[in-house]
């Protein structure tokens, strides 16, 4: 059994005595380790570090900020392997995709933000003969990142960079559901020789130990990334203090298929949309639009691809399907699956879970099909967050911009054309902060990435999350 601990002011600590939760393996149902429960003293002790540190932090070139990420982005390349087997045994997701996904994008979450803070330039506004204004941009002071499971590296590290490299400190909490590689992480800083109190992790549930972090009053912004409902209770508790917030929150993305497409191409990458990491990526397209005239041919090649997924052992380099991250998560797909069947969803492939051989305890799902559902009913309006997919025909244009628009959710949106006026037509007219035209999850780091409506405030990425991560101040001297 693998104890996790918290690092604060610069050292790993244990969990106060009987304040620990039990982190699971999701492929084999068992608790393999155990994480602290902090508590409101921890948390105190989190943010007193990092207020400590923050004087001679915030004072540091960007060239010392640059040289402190560059060495814990090279360490987490050289712990490739480690991190990607500590991530697939705690997420259940193959381990090849943490290898090929997660762990390299940590690194380079790292390596970016390094690079970018010393490009990040204030500006200038000159009036004329009157006077010249310029823009400087602090740090704003200790800040808290709070992240979610599907992504745990990844998205730990692409809030912790930006902070940290726009001369913040942190107190970063990551998922309770998977807190192992943070742990790990906490022991890649210690190494990099990062001065205490500059990073701190504190692990725990988020309806304790989240919620205390941040609502703390010397907590000066919030960068969140989990699901809309615990994102307005940030907002809620963060907007009285006048805190800084950047909310990463759910989606319920449409894929648009036009019968002009690459078939080949959008099949391929339509398969990756809809259940990469067991379909728990914020940027899924979990509601595939398909034109009328190529729907009957869709749904037969979709449903054979699908069929071919191996659902099994994540650390099986066949596996394409891993487990489902927790059993809570697990029961609340299945309950989506039995909904849209109660809502006239007919399922097409999947739609059970699953026992492999030598995992029957895990958490796993066949990857589901379902069609025949409207627009607006729950199964397409809610977030699922699994290997689950629906299928809706539509005619034209207007009336898929229409339905893809009948959403809370803002997020992400993928077309499928090879007609560049209706790609430009709709890519402006599609309500969501992120769209795909013949391509899915391509990342440029240096684009502003996030969503509108229920699906976010704010934007991450490139010089977005520094400005984030700062405060301007307007200086104007007269000539
Ligand atoms: P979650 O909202 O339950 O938890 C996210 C984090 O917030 C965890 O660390 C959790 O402990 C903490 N937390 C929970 N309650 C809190 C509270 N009241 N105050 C402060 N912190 C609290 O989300 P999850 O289940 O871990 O992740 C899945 C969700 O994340 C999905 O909705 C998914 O769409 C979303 N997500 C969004 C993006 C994006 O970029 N928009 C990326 C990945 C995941």
């Amino acid at each position: 059994m693998e104890t996790i601990q918290n690092y604060i002011g610069g050292v790993l600590k244990n969990a106060r005595a009987g304040a620990v939760l039990d982190v699971f393996n999701p492929a084999t149902g068992e608790v393999y380790a155990t994480v602290p429960d902090s508590k409101k003293e921890d948390i105190e002790e989190a943010v007193s570090a990092a207020k400590k540190a923050y004087p001679s932090w915030s004072a540091t070139t960007v060239e010392e900020r640059h040289d402190y990420l560059m060495k814990i982005s090279r360490a987490i390349e050289d712990e490739l392997e480690e991190l990607a087997l500590a991530e697939s045994i705690d997420n259940g997701k193959p381990l090849w995709l943490a290898k090929m996904v997660d762990i390299p994008r940590a690194a380079s979450n790292m390596r970016f933000f390094a690079t970018a803070i010393m490009q990040f330039a204030s500006e200038a506004h000159e009036m004329n003969e009157q006077a010249i204004n310029y823009t400087l941009r602090r740090p704003l002071g200790p800040v808290a990142c709070i992240s979610p499971w599907n992504l745990p590296l990844y998205l730990f590290t692409w809030k912790i960079a930006p902070a940290l490299a726009a001369g913040n400190t942190v107190v970063a909490k990551p998922s309770e559901v998977t807190p192992m590689t943070a742990y790990l992480l906490s022991k890649i800083v210690i190494k990099s020789g990062l001065p205490a109190g500059v990073l701190n992790i504190v692990h725990g549930q988020g309806t304790d130990t989240g919620r205390v972090l941040s609502a703390h009053k010397d907590i000066k912004a919030i960068s969140f990334t989990g699901s809309t409902k615990v994102g307005a209770d940030i907002a809620m508790k963060a907007a009285p203090l006048f805190k800084k917030y950047s909310l990463e929150m759910g989606g319920k993305n449409p894929n648009i298929i036009f019968a002009d497409c690459d078939y080949d191409k959008m099949l391929q990458t339509t398969l990756r949309s809809s259940f990469s990491n067991q379909g728990q990526i914020c940027l899924c397209g979990s509601k595939i639009f398909v034109e009328n005239i190529i729907y009957e041919k869709f749904k037969r090649d979709f449903i054979k691809k699908t069929k071919e997924l191996k659902v099994g052992n994540p650390l099986d380099a066949a596996t394409k399907i891993g487990a489902i991250v927790s059993k809570d998560h697990f029961d609340k797909i299945m309950s989506y699956i039995d909904l849209a069947k109660e809502e006239g969803g007919e399922v097409l492939s999947g739609g059970n879970s699953v026992r492999p051989t030598g995992n029957e305890n895990g958490w796993f799902i066949d990857p589901t099909i379902i069609e025949g559902l409207a627009n607006n009913c729950r199964t397409n309006r809610e977030e699922i967050f699994g290997p689950v997919v629906t299928l809706i025909p539509f005619e034209t244009e207007g009336e898929v911009l229409n339905m893809a628009n009948n959403n809370e959710y803002g997020l992400a949106a993928t077309i499928w054309t090879e007609n560049l006026s209706r790609a430009h037509r709709l890519s402006n007219k599609i309500e969501a902060g992120i769209i795909w035209v013949n391509t899915w999850l391509l990342r440029d780091l240096r684009t502003p990435f996030g969503g509108m409506k229920n699906s976010g405030v704010g934007r991450e990425g490139g010089f977005e999350a520094l400005r984030f991560f700062t405060e301007p101040k307007n200086v104007c001297i007269a000539y």
